[in-house]
């Protein structure tokens, strides 16, 4: 399979932020596209990234941290606030987990130390109790809330796709809680989530997602990657984008196991 179509992912500091396997989700991204026949660049996003470069991307990417490389990924992310915020408002799709879309809303109160102010991208803010109180960790299922343009693809064949069951695994201090101008990702069904108290778990602003779930989240959840990779052509070229089908029976096995251990029928 080959065609022109090509993608440039940025991936928000490789080195600081990738926790507990975030960077399956840039293998998933890049894979799924390779058998396309979409042509992939993966450009890591750090201190020496220019405006120019990162204003290029059509995806972008950022995983989970601890409070200080947050800290210190915070020094200078802030100065890529613009253009970050500009992608976001274009539309341009963005997947951002656990520590990476803390900074992306209003503030992060950390378990010790000064309070981190985000980037606003997010209305939404974050708020760790100290360090003596519990994580919340553990596996995740939470149900996505799906688009009318995908309730109505009939090539959704699995009771899975339809549900829009999405599974991960979740290990944070900070307690997130929704502003007005977002909607939550998903509502949990098993787990945490954003605080562990009113059931939704991450965020969704324009085409950018936030969420808890690591695992990592797209190796689990095929559909999202598909979903990210879709939009951002379709941004990129301006035109209706029809992705080929791809044969997830293994992951569509193993996100029903998971569930299925925690209770929940699918
Ligand atoms: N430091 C953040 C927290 O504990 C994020 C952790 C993570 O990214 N895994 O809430």
């Amino acid at each position: 399979m080959k065609n022109n179509n090509q993608l440039k992912i940025g991936w928000l500091y490789p080195k600081l932020m990738s926790t507990y396997g975030d960077k399956g989700n840039i293998m998933v991204l890049q894979k799924r596209c390779e058998w396309r026949g979409i042509n992939v660049e993966i450009v890591p996003i750090d201190q020496s990234t220019t405006d120019k470069e990162l204003q290029s991307v059509d995806l972008l990417f950022g995983g989970g941290a601890q409070d200080r490389e947050q800290e210190i990924v915070m020094e200078n992310l802030r100065s890529k606030k613009k253009v970050i915020k500009s992608l976001i408002e274009r539309d341009v799709p963005a997947l951002f987990v656990c520590g990476a879309p803390q900074l992306m809303g209003n503030y992060y109160e950390p378990a010790e130390g000064k309070r981190i102010e985000g980037l606003g991208i997010f209305d939404m803010h974050t708020e760790h109790p100290g360090p003596k109180e519990d994580r919340l960790i553990g596996n995740l299922v939470a149900q996505g809330y799906s688009s009318s343009e995908e309730q109505n693809d009939e090539s959704r064949s699995s009771r899975l796709r339809s549900n829009n069951i999405i599974v991960g695994f979740e290990n944070h201090g900070g307690r997130t809680f929704l502003g007005k101008n977002v909607k939550p990702f998903a509502k949990v069904l098993k787990g945490f989530g954003n605080n562990g108290k009113d059931l939704t778990e991450g965020v969704m602003y324009k085409n950018a997602i936030g969420c808890y779930l690591h695992g990592p989240l797209l190796p689990k959840n095929p559909i999202l990657a598909d979903y990210l990779i879709k939009k951002a052509l379709e941004i990129k070229y301006k035109k209706k984008i029809h992705l080929a089908t791809l044969d997830d029976s293994l992951e569509e096995k193993a996100k029903s196991a998971i569930a299925q251990r925690l209770g929940i029928r699918v």
